[in-house]
């Protein structure tokens, strides 16, 4: 689960004034009061939207404000209502008070809407001052202020599926290729190192949420350097990736990479290894990979485990991998 936040203060339109004004129409002889009311301040409105998968357009935004509500005019004209402001974010955003911290919504529904600071009210205009002894009112009122509030957006994003592997198996470049849209978070305040998010996109429209996590080393169950709060995350998630190396540069041994990554999952949480999984030797455009993968294939016969061979540089057996990845997470009941 990765948590995305961005603290916001939203301020909702004034309502317009009201006006003193009076009739000036060429057979009445006597004018009477005709100030308009002033228009509705807009509000502001938080809505889920399936379509939205991140914070980032609020990333840069310190500030929002909804338009205020127009003047009113003369000949009873009433003020322009200021157009609500509605903020579109991600179902699984959750709305907090950023003073006391308080969760006021969760939204997850699509389409679901919240008024979180409303618009100020329009003033009156003086033709609501007439009375019988007062024919001619000078009288009219200001609109109100709107509402303001200092807010936390939460998002707790759930991968569908996770890539573990080592640093430099190709991860992210296989999310690059893998991803139409990239899904950006604001980074981790533990570390510099960001999990990596991308979208895959399918023909019939269908999305998988797949993360690279970084920080996969030996040790990481104990919490070495950054290690157990990703293995948090891939707790969650419903299908593992396994990422080995296959062109074993820097004398890595992919063999022991697996074995490596395996009991780092297992010593974590033995159940993580009863996900759906499937292993991919990256980096067979490289020249010793043909070899690596027989031996591989060899020494590691996962009866449930496809192994792909792939190159993410070259788009080697991409598509596959993305067919691959889709029925692994159908089979875990992933609804598309
Ligand atoms: P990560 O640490 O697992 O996210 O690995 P990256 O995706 O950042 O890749 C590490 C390095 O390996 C980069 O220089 C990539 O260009 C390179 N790389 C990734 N995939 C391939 C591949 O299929 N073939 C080759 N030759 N290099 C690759
Ligand atoms: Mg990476």
């Amino acid at each position: 689960m990765f948590v995305d936040k961005v603290q916001l203060r939203l301020i909702a339109g004034k309502g317009g004034n009201g006006v003193v004004a009076w009739r000036r129409e060429k057979y009445i002889p006597k004018g009477g009061p005709s100030g308009g009311d002033g228009g509705k301040g807009a509000s502001i409105i938080i809505q889920a939207d399936c379509h939205v998968y991140s914070l980032e357009d609020y990333r840069n935004i310190k500030i929002v404000r909804a338009k205020n509500g127009g003047q009113g005019g003369s000949n009873q004209k009433k003020g322009k209502d200021g157009q609500d402001k509605i903020l579109k974010v991600p179902l699984g955003t959750i709305i907090k008070k950023t003073s006391s911290n308080e969760a006021l919504y969760d939204l997850t529904e699509h389409g679901q809407q919240v008024t979180i600071c409303s618009g100020g009210k329009g003033g009156k205009g003086n033709i609501h001052f007439k009375s019988s002894t007062n024919r001619a009112p000078n009288q009219c009122t200001e609109g109100t202020d709107g509402g303001e509030e200092e807010i936390e957006l939460e998002l707790k994003l759930i991968a569908d599926v996770g890539l573990v592997g080592m640093p430099n198996a190709g991860k992210s470049t296989i999310i690059s290729k893998l991803a139409k849209l990239p899904v950006k978070i604001a980074p981790y305040p533990f570390t510099t190192l960001t999990p990596n998010l991308g979208l895959v996109e399918f023909d019939d429209y269908s999305r998988i949420l797949i993360a690279d996590i970084p920080g996969i080393i030996k040790g990481a169950h104990h919490d070495k350097g950054l290690g157990l709060s990703f293995l948090k995350h891939i707790e969650r998630t419903e299908v593992l990736v396994f990422v080995i190396d296959i062109a074993a540069q820097d004398q890595r041994d992919p063999l022991q990479d697996f074995l490596t990554l395996q009991s780092e999952l297992k010593s974590y949480n033995p159940n993580l290894l009863q996900k759906p999984s499937l292993v991919v030797l990256n980096k067979i455009d490289d020249g010793n990979s043909d070899e690596h993968c027989k031996q591989f294939k060899k020494s590691v016969s996962l009866e449930s485990t496809p192994i792909l061979e792939t190159s993410a540089v070259n788009n080697i057996n991409m598509d596959e991998l993305k067919e691959t990845i889709r029925e692994l997470a159908q089979k875990k009941g992933k609804k598309f």
